[in-house]
């Protein structure tokens, strides 16, 4: 097992950022950083923060450059990213990408690689207005893809009760892929230009899409070997 892989999991809402993220944790054995959940923690706190950052997260906007790169530079601190990590939804705007260059140098630690999931907008929409998980255990789920095997009941589990993002509505999806195409999008090429951007279609199965992203990650710990 590798210890010590850093890397950038990229592209639209709803690409499967997330669900890869987790596939890699448990095979790269990496820590999952995922910005959308610490904003969704903090937004479920009765504070001022926690109020506004609901507001901003329903309607699909962004939270501050300020305040991510601050959580992340923070949460890279942490005993766990050791053993290496996947940003799942940070970089999300060109000014958030270069602070990550700046935190990772002052850290003494290199990216590896930033991996951009390619689907298109249509395909987004379907996948996000669909997806629920289990409210015990976080597994996800999708009406019409991956229904548990049991109706109504978690296939990990157990649990019974479920829960959609209050984000995952129609209104909110356009928004976000606005905002993607509009402030994320554009980070790509300063990925691409640092060397370490590699595309994966990810229009395929979850296990396909998973099997492309371990083959890039296998390529680059080998290289790093020699
Ligand atoms: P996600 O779980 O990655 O889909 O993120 C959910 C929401 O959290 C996004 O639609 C944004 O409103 C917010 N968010 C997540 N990551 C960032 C980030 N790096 N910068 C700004 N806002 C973010």
């Amino acid at each position: 097992m590798h210890d010590s892989l850093k890397i950038v999991l990229t592209g639209a809402p709803g690409c499967g950022k997330g669900t890869q993220a987790r596939i890699l944790r448990e095979k790269f054995g990496l820590c999952h950083l995922s910005t959308g959940e610490m904003l969704r923690a903090y937004a479920k706190e009765n504070t001022p923060l926690g109020r506004a950052l609901k507001v901003a997260l329903d309607k699909g906007e962004f939270a501050t450059d300020e305040m991510i790169v601050e959580m992340v530079s923070q949460r890279i601190e942490q005993k766990d990213c050791e053993k290496g990590f996947i940003l799942d939804g940070f970089q999300r705007t060109l000014p958030q990408a270069e602070a990550l260059e700046k935190i990772l140098k002052e850290k003494k630690l290199n990216l590896d690689a930033a991996i951009e999931i390619q689907v298109p907008d249509e395909i987004i929409m379907e996948r996000i207005l669909g997806r629920y998980t289990c409210a015990s255990c976080g597994e996800g789920y999708h009406d019409k893809n991956l229904q548990p095997k049991i109706y109504g009941v978690c296939d990990k589990c157990g649990g019974t009760e479920f829960v959609r993002r209050a984000d995952d509505n129609r209104q909110t999806v356009k928004n976000r892929l606005i905002n993607y195409r509009a402030l994320t999008y554009p980070t790509i090429p300063y990925f691409e230009k640092l060397g370490l951007l590699h595309c994966v279609d990810g229009t395929g199965s979850i296990e396909a899409t998973a099997k492309k992203i371990a083959e890039i990650l296998d390529m680059i710990i080998t290289a790093e070997k020699k």
